[in-house]
């Protein structure tokens, strides 16, 4: 059985993960725990403190064409998954102001200023560190998984849950969540 997403009034998240010093069976099953949790709820990402686990690991999964503005041009049928163990951010490029929301608040989003180019490093699940370039969805969720992992919320970006607007009950805007079907939402496109 899948986990519970911890909610956004949960002190957890609000721990500063800690780092991963090996990786052994217990990681490799989390992460195949945290893809599992992340599908069912439909989300592009999830961070190991929205499962009430303090470490610095994050699953991603984007479809491929993600670095496409145009959600229209993602194909799902067709992923990408990243486990990223320690992931840190080294350079941030090309702000602008994107919707986002978060597994941990359903039925919310809100727009905030995030960088639409990012050069990140983490190891894999072989321990081996990598660098990943990233642009559009893939950059978007890096930094707010990453955010999750230094306890930072999407919340905390847009001011404050009441900054957040309601959309759908239980529609969740990326960078979390898969954009549903253009005809299933009356939402603002996101990204
Ligand atoms: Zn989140």
């Amino acid at each position: 059985m899948s986990p519970r997403i911890l909610s956004i009034s949960d002190p957890k998240l609000r721990r500063r993960a800690a780092p991963v010093q090996s990786l052994g069976a217990r990681e490799t099953e989390l992460f195949e725990t945290m893809i599992s949790t992340m599908r069912q709820a439909n989300g592009v990402g999830l961070a190991a403190p929205q499962v009430g686990v303090g470490l610095r690991l994050v699953v991603i999964e984007v479809p491929s064409g993600h670095e496409s503005d145009d959600n229209e041009e993602w194909d799902w049928d067709s992923t990408e998954i990243f486990r990223l163990v320690n992931p840190v951010i080294l350079e941030l490029d090309e702000y602008e102001e994107i919707t986002e929301g978060c597994l941990s608040l359903p039925g919310f989003s809100t727009s905030i200023p995030r960088a639409k180019r990012v050069v990140a490093e983490a190891a894999g699940i072989d321990g081996k560190y990598f660098e990943i370039n990233a642009r559009g969805l893939l950059a978007q969720a890096l930094q707010h998984e990453i955010d999750h992992l230094d306890g930072t919320l999407v919340s905390d970006r847009a001011g404050s849950v009441g900054a957040m607007k309601q959309v759908m009950p239980d529609w969740v805007p990326s960078s979390e969540a898969r954009t549903r079907r253009r005809s299933d939402t009356t939402a603002d496109s996101a990204n």
